[in-house]
């Protein structure tokens, strides 16, 4: 089993407001603008641990804050570069496809701009993934073949090519030892729901020769959604269970990966979309 992992730099605790297409952050007391302190408090010390296990990831980059934490950034030399929209927009309610298609590249030059180098990845904010998403990264001019905003389960968890030559690398989701609906997205162990265990378990549905695809957000290991930002001793903790989740996994014969070559696989799976109408 191949193992790619993903982490998301978002805006803290981001959420949709109404009535704008950018994303807040979850209201502390001080209203719902933008905050980025637990993701800059987290990135750094994120990078440092992958680093430590000898894991690669890709970075999933929303330009407005590579731009708030750009002096933080130079710690993602050494991983793959992704974009998630400039401001967290959901580029499928109520925005105009070519104005999510513009905000999609303002987060590409910001991206670029802060780090000089050329991410080659999308994952679209919230998961929503634009219709057509092979057309709409072509609207974008950034170049980009290979988009992470799908979801893949069991025997359907390898990457594949979707129609327009995207690559699609999919997070795997499945279900928990417990019996319910479980994402390969952290999100659960950071809310204290799931232990570091349930994502091996995840891992067993995945095939022999599949790639176990998992995702994080750097800001919740400094910040939970439901009880707020932790302690140094606290936020410690969240880091050591990705680490442990990510270890068990490589000791149990999981082989990292990078999303890069997971995107090249892509072209010599049959994918979902294989047999169907591929126009
Ligand atoms: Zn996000």
């Amino acid at each position: 089993m191949k193992l790619v992992f993903t982490v998301d730099l978002d805006r803290d605790a981001n959420i949709e407001v109404p009535g704008q297409t950018e994303a807040g952050s979850a209201d502390r007391g001080e209203g719902t603008a933008p905050r980025f302190s637990s993701s800059g408090w987290a990135l750094a010390r994120y990078a440092d641990m992958l680093d430590s296990i000898g894991m690669p990831a890709a970075f999933f980059c929303e330009g407005r804050t590579a731009e708030a934490l750009k002096d933080e950034m130079g710690c993602l030399d050494r991983f793959e570069l992704g974009i998630h929209g400039y401001d967290h927009e959901n580029l499928t309610h109520r925005i105009p496809r070519a104005e999510a298609a513009a905000a999609v590249r303002h987060g590409f030059d910001a991206v670029k701009d802060v780090t000089g180098r050329t991410p080659s990845a999308f994952r679209a904010p919230y998961m929503h993934q634009p219709k057509a998403v092979a057309a709409f990264l072509r609207d974008t001019g950034t170049g980009i073949l290979t988009d992470s905003s799908m979801y893949a389960s069991g025997p359907g968890s390898f990457p594949f090519a979707l129609p327009g030559y995207v690559a699609e690398v999919p997070v795997t989701e499945g279900t928990g030892p417990e019996g319910g609906a479980m994402s390969g997205y952290f999100w659960a162990m950071h809310e204290g729901k799931r232990p570091p265990e349930d994502y091996s378990f995840l891992a067993k549905s995945v095939p022999e020769d599949g790639t176990l695809v998992l995702a994080d957000h750097v800001w919740h290991i400094r910040e939970s959604r439901a009880s707020g930002v932790r302690s140094d001793e606290d936020s410690q903790k969240e880091l050591d269970f990705v680490s442990e989740v990510l270890r068990a996994l490589m000791d149990a014969g999981a082989e990292p990966e990078t999303l890069s070559d997971a995107a090249s696989d892509a072209y010599m799976n049959p994918g979902p979309s294989d047999g169907a109408d591929s126009e």
